[in-house]
């Protein structure tokens, strides 16, 4: 069938006794496509409705004085897991359009900008937890890329460590570039991630040591949604953490995708 996208995948090991495996993918790469859309369809569904349970609870509470404080503090659970609900779908929806959907032509993104953006937000989230938060970005460097990703991505971890740090934590910031590569780094002062989870954090739902996390109303997704971000600019992610002491999360962007825009001189 011309229609069908065919594709193998080869390997090729041994020297002198050479031996050809060839594997044919075409179903699995099929399989693959219906999941990505029955995902996209699930989630594009359950919105609606969601909408409207959103909108019967919070018109209940705007009337809720005269009720038992039970039942007001059953309204109020009933607003916060169908709150977080929502995240769920719209991360899912995130998700499945960065696997499905292809780029856009990119566009100039100012790091320093964007980062000074999101790290406003962080202090707004800490709130008071009272985090130190600072960043040390150079202005003038542009990734050419795609703006609303990047602000995902970054804002995801960003957000992370402010809840993954017990309050009055540091986090830090800072953005290098060198000939090969530039790298935004995300450092914290929080609880740590046992190395043998590293590999496995950027798959959907998948949480290290649930019990010992606090519990931040996550979905799960956020380290899902940063790799397929960095995927589709060339960048990959990586990690480091100690137990107790504190993580950092590197973005790496080919230093191809990366221009300095040098600054017109004062008149
Ligand atoms: P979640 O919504 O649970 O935060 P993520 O995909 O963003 O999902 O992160 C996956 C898991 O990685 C988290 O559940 C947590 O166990 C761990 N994690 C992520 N960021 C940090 C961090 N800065 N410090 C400690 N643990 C972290």
């Amino acid at each position: 069938n011309p229609q069908q996208q065919l594709q193998f995948n080869i390997t090729l090991f041994g020297r002198k006794d050479r031996l050809l495996l060839v594997h044919d993918v075409t179903r699995l790469v099929q399989l693959e496509q219906m999941r990505k859309d029955f995902v996209a369809n699930v989630s594009h569904e359950l919105r609606t409705p969601l909408t409207v349970i959103r909108g019967y609870v919070e018109t209940l509470q705007s009337a809720a004085d005269h009720l038992p404080g039970r039942s007001q503090r059953m309204l109020e659970q009933m607003a916060q897991q169908s709150q977080r609900m929502e995240l769920l779908i719209t991360d899912l929806l995130t998700l499945s359009h960065l696997e499905t959907d292809l780029p856009d032509d990119p566009t100039e993104v100012d790091v320093h900008d964007l980062i000074a953006q999101i790290c406003a937000d962080a202090r707004a989230l800490s709130g008071e937890r009272q985090h130190r938060i600072s960043h040390q970005v150079d202005s003038g460097w542009m990734i050419a890329g795609y703006g609303p990703e990047l602000r995902s991505a970054f804002s995801n971890l960003i957000f992370n460590a402010v809840k993954y740090t017990p309050e009055g934590g540091q986090i830090d910031v800072r953005w290098q570039v060198d000939d090969n590569e530039g790298v935004l780094a995300v450092s914290d002062t929080g609880i740590g991630i046992a190395e043998h989870h590293w590999p496995r954090l950027t798959e959907r739902f998948y949480r290290a040591d649930p019990s010992r996390n606090p519990d931040t109303g996550g979905t799960g997704l956020g380290l899902a949604i940063v790799k397929h971000v960095l995927l589709r600019h060339e960048g990959h992610l990586s990690i480091d953490s100690r137990m107790g002491k504190g993580s950092t999360f590197y973005c790496h962007f080919p230093r191809q995708r990366l221009q300095q825009r040098v600054s017109e001189p004062a008149l």
